[in-house]
């Protein structure tokens, strides 16, 4: 297919415009005009372009890029070996941020949702991207951790009496520790994201609510995948999800 079709369709399926973001959605890098293979990963690391290319991938599917809000504009040094080598190459680099979490089915929560077997109920945070639900059944904290640790294969950080029930969550994938007050305020048992700061540890506390770091790179592995098994079965593209073992 052609890479502006692909980027067309990736656009009304993630609703791209509707999100305010830290970094440009869609082609990122432009190379070759037709695509017939994919390649996806969490983020667009030098591996996981040196694993694309040698697998002969026309496009790089990512959730994280390049150009985020904060960082140096100029393409020098780590980044200019790695947009060097896409040119070089012809091969496309297209990411999706915020619209790829937030996805109802193809999203990183939406997914992790699914695999840890929460019922979503609602949403909320900034631009609705945390979710809000319940476990399929109410269980000891040490009984789900276990379960996460088993189906994101890495061990997480929690903070929370390993006894406690736990029914009513809240989650949000990758650095969202920021939303743990706002869940915290929705009254659930627990509150699962990738990343934990500081500050978490005396919330999780002092409001007796348990918090879960699962795993940034853990906790996104979901959602680029789906989403690159969704364009190779809707438009007969070779597809193959690269990952990269991040402890983060
Ligand atoms: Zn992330």
């Amino acid at each position: 297919m052609l890479l502006n079709d692909l980027r067309d369709y990736n656009a009304s399926l993630l609703q791209t415009v509707l999100f305010k973001d830290y970094c440009p959605n869609g082609v990122q890098v432009e190379g070759r005009a037709e695509v017939r293979r994919i390649a996806s990963a969490v983020t667009a690391s030098q591996q996981a372009l040196d694993n694309a290319i040698e697998w002969g991938a026309d496009a790089v599917l990512v959730h994280h890029g390049y150009f985020w809000r904060n960082e140096d504009a100029t393409i020098t040094g780590i980044k200019k070996r790695r947009i060097a080598q896409l040119l070089r190459n012809d091969v496309s680099l297209l990411a999706y941020h915020l619209p790829l979490d937030a996805h109802a089915e193809l999203g990183n929560n939406a997914q992790l949702g699914k695999l840890l077997g929460m019922t979503a109920q609602g949403r909320f945070g900034e631009q609705n991207i945390a979710w809000l639900g319940e476990l399929e059944q109410a269980q000891p904290l040490a009984q789900f951790v276990q379960q996460t640790e088993h189906d994101l294969k890495r061990t997480p950080q929690v903070i929370g009496e390993s006894g406690k029930m736990i029914h009513k969550v809240a989650w949000c994938s990758g650095g969202a520790q920021g939303y743990f007050e706002a869940a915290i305020a929705l009254g659930v048992d627990a509150y699962i994201t990738g990343e934990i700061s500081e500050q978490n540890f005396h919330l999780a506390n002092e409001s007796g609510v348990a918090f879960i770091a699962a795993g940034h790179h853990a906790t996104e592995r979901l959602g680029i995948k789906a989403l690159g098994e969704h364009l190779a079965s809707r438009f007969g593209l070779e597809h193959k999800f690269f990952d990269q073992a991040n402890p983060v």
